[in-house]
């Protein structure tokens, strides 16, 4: 069997040395984060892209067990920004130079929010003279939906697995038709016919979550050939049912150390994708996402999303930047993305080096 550092120069990793390199600590731990940061700076280089984060609407026809947001938390008061407020938040983006927005929101497949959202892009695209790249992370859509987007406007499309272990899904979510692990894949697989530049991602530290089903799911998204990946901590949020299990989780930190380890683990394993310093990071350690940015990600995603209605968008406990506006959260994340030794990409897309090749 290969030493550590000879497994961290490896370009292709199987679910052992995967394992291996999740379960690293002290010395080891130090070696995996070193190498990581080292095949990022080589691969990606040193800057950072930002995507302003606008969490346009709570309203979800779903049930995930995890989500604060879910149809059935009866105390989140619902709400849906208006046009000129997603507006305004894009304009702050765009005269920022943020380079992209993600317009984000529980999922719903209504004629009506549809167009909504199609009418949406066309308007950003318009004010912004084409130069806003857009995100979108609406869930699951038909592959007809999916094309009016992309031709509309949208570039980039976010869709987490959430864990690529079938039964693991399973247990996560409600047992219908509107929670099925094949219909995500599928979704996953319209998106990339539909011309998106697909991200995905899962959460880390889920109950009845293993180190395997952590070590398969970097093998599936090497497999799915993604072009970015978004995925951080699981937080138990105490209006879901999820929350029941609470007491068989990992503590925040080992949770947030292992996601921290999935991160520079995936940056071995897809080094020219785009990775995301998630935000659940930062509800754990204030400078959680700073700390991705040092081994890893490349990828920051500042809220936008109207101050009034961010306390209503509480997918998990302890949700940070509840009360800052945009432009704070800006100063904030400058500071900080300088001391992580990071350069701010100013007014670029930043798509991920993987879709371009
Ligand atoms: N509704 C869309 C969807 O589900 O794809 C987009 C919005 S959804 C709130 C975005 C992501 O939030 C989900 O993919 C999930 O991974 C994450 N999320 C939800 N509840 C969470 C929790 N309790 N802890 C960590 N992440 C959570
Ligand atoms: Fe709705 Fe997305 Fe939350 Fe599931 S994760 S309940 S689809 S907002």
């Amino acid at each position: 069997m290969k030493n550590f550092i000879e497994t961290l120069q490896n370009t292709e990793f199987n679910q052992e040395e995967l394992i291996r390199l999740l379960l690293s600590e002290g010395e080891e731990r130090t070696q995996l984060f070193q190498r990581a940061q080292a095949v990022k700076l080589e691969i990606v280089g040193n800057k950072v892209f930002f995507r302003g984060l606008i969490e346009f609407s709570n309203i979800c026809s779903k049930d995930c067990l995890y989500c604060g947001i879910r149809k059935s938390n009866e105390k989140v008061i619902r709400y849906e920004a208006t046009d000129v407020e997603i507006l305004d938040a894009c304009r702050f983006a765009w005269q920022n130079r943020f380079g992209s927005v993600v317009l984000q929101s529980g999922e719903l497949s209504s004629p009506h929010f549809i167009q909504r959202v199609d009418g949406l892009l066309r308007k950003i695209k318009e004010m912004s003279k084409g130069e806003l790249g857009i995100t979108l992370s609406c869930g699951e859509q038909t592959l007809e939906t999916y094309c009016q987007w992309r031709e509309s406007g949208a570039h980039r499309y976010l869709l987490r697995i959430e864990s690529s272990n079938p039964e693991l899904y399973r247990k996560i979510h409600p047992d219908n038709d509107f929670h099925r692990f094949e219909n995500r894949i599928q979704a996953l697989n319209d998106l990339k016919t539909a011309g998106f530049q697909v991200g995905t991602g899962v959460m880390i530290g889920l109950p009845f979550q293993s180190v395997e089903d952590l070590a398969n799911d970097l093998l599936f998204l090497k497999r799915m050939d993604v072009d970015m990946v978004g995925m951080g901590p699981y937080i138990e949020h105490e209006n879901t049912p999820l929350y029941n299990f609470r007491k068989d989780l990992q503590s925040k930190m080992e949770r947030f150390d292992l996601s921290l380890k999935m991160i520079a683990t995936l940056r071995l394993l897809m080094p020219d994708i785009n990775i995301a310093a998630a935000t659940a990071l930062q509800a754990i350690d204030p400078s959680g996402r700073e700390k991705a940015l040092t081994i890893g990600a490349n990828i920051l995603m500042p809220n936008l999303t109207p101050c009034e209605y961010r306390k209503e968008y509480q997918l998990y406990e302890d949700k940070p930047c509840l009360d800052e506006d945009a432009e704070l959260c800006r100063n904030c994340l400058e500071a900080r993305i300088e001391l992580a030794g990071c350069e701010i990409g100013y007014g670029e897309w930043g798509d991920s080096k993987h879709y371009l090749k």
